[in-house]
């Protein structure tokens, strides 16, 4: 084959991105649990931000977000100059491994986690990706992936709560593995379900982050605020960090984008009476589910995982007949998402009429 040619490594993402079943419904699904998106319409006073902007979409974008990074910044009482906003978290954590990982360097995250950290970190930036095994329960193993630190790791990925397991990483194992962990190593928080956690006991990367030079956060609007078609997430990070991510600035996150997120900041009461009542849903489904027999454990985010091994694409193909699409991930587990009331209910239906082998 002649004529211009894409890197081979880049083959590997169309499998990731023709997997993806999230956005709006079709003739087939129209309960969608499958990209762990917020099932409520847009709030009244975020959508009508957003419209107000929209009359505007001739002129370019605040390239530095800077009144959304001002409203972040009294949010969370640090400095404005420790935050960085990107067009969705996955934008920040490509600039993130951009801006810290050569070809060559090592990322190290937990597997299974977030499937864009190995196509970002290999296809993408051509950097050696290093994948720590979870351990049985769906935690990750902070041990062994202290253990495998190196002189080329550069970043270390925490997903917290875990995607797809939804475990959370505890506060106290946290400070003892950052306090392991070299400190020109960056070890990133990716916190994109944190407003869905309820045990105590998990931590909380902002608090983390004000006490070790090597700590970032990623956290995204696109989860529990509702935002995830306007695209936009942000870091906060040690200073130099935080500063390189916003020279890579494109215009990559729209003025609609950033006034709906101020505006949804405004709103976030409203926007945490929503997560109150996901939380209420994700309870009642795991306590039906292991009524129900499923081999399924309590999640710290908007989704439930179910470790179904070689059944996963079989469980998946029932409740597509059903109407509800859910995320199947290899031959490890389906993992689906917490959504409105009535789909809740259609996949506990579905659920209990498929045949399980053990328990029940
Ligand atoms: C959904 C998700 C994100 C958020 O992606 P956006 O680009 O902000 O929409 C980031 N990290 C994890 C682990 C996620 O599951």
């Amino acid at each position: 084959m002649t004529g211009p040619r894409p890197r081979p490594e880049l083959h590997s993402i169309a499998v990731h991105a023709a997997s993806r079943s999230g956005g709006a419904p079709t003739a087939e699904l129209t309960h969608l649990l499958a990209a762990n998106e917020n099932p409520y319409d847009p709030l009244p006073g975020v959508l009508d931000a957003a419209i107000e902007a929209a009359g505007r979409f001739n002129r370019y974008p605040d390239i530095g977000c800077e009144r959304l990074i001002a409203a972040l910044a009294r949010r969370f009482d640090l400095p404005p100059t420790r935050f960085a906003a990107g067009a969705g978290s996955v934008s920040v954590i490509q600039s993130l491994i951009q801006a810290m990982a050569a070809p060559g360097d090592e990322v190290m995250y937990a597997w299974r986690s977030f499937e864009a950290y190995p196509v970002i970190t290999k296809a993408i930036c051509g950097a050696t990706p290093v994948a720590v095994p979870l351990t049985d329960e769906g935690y990750h193993d902070l041990d062994a992936m202290a253990e495998r630190v190196t002189a080329r790791t550069r970043l270390i990925f925490l997903c917290t709560p875990n995607n797809p397991t939804g475990k959370a990483v505890g506060r106290d194992e946290l400070t003892e593995f950052v306090a392991r962990v070299p400190e020109d190593v960056l070890v990133v928080l990716d916190e994109a379900y944190a407003e869905f956690v309820s045990d105590k006991d998990a931590a909380d990367g902002t608090a983390v982050c004000r006490e070790y030079p090597n700590v970032a956060v990623v956290r995204t609007f696109s989860k529990a605020f509702g935002l995830a078609g306007l695209r936009i997430g942000y870091a906060i990070a040690p200073e130099p960090v935080a500063a390189a991510l916003r020279t890579m600035a494109t215009y990559g996150v729209s003025q609609i984008g950033q006034e709906a997120a101020i505006a949804s900041l405004a709103a976030t009461d409203d926007v945490m009476k929503r997560v109150d009542l996901v939380i209420a849903e994700r309870h009642r489904m795991e306590d039906a589910l292991i009524e129900q027999g499923w081999p399924v454990s309590r999640s710290q985010a908007n989704f439930l995982w179910l470790p179904l091994r070689e059944r996963s694409a079989e469980f998946a193909g029932a409740c597509a007949r059903a109407g509800i699409g859910v995320r199947v991930l290899g031959e490890d587990g389906v993992r689906v998402t917490v959504g409105a009331r009535e789909s809740n209910d259609l996949f506990l239906a579905t659920a209990a009429n498929f045949p399980l082998e053990h328990g029940r």
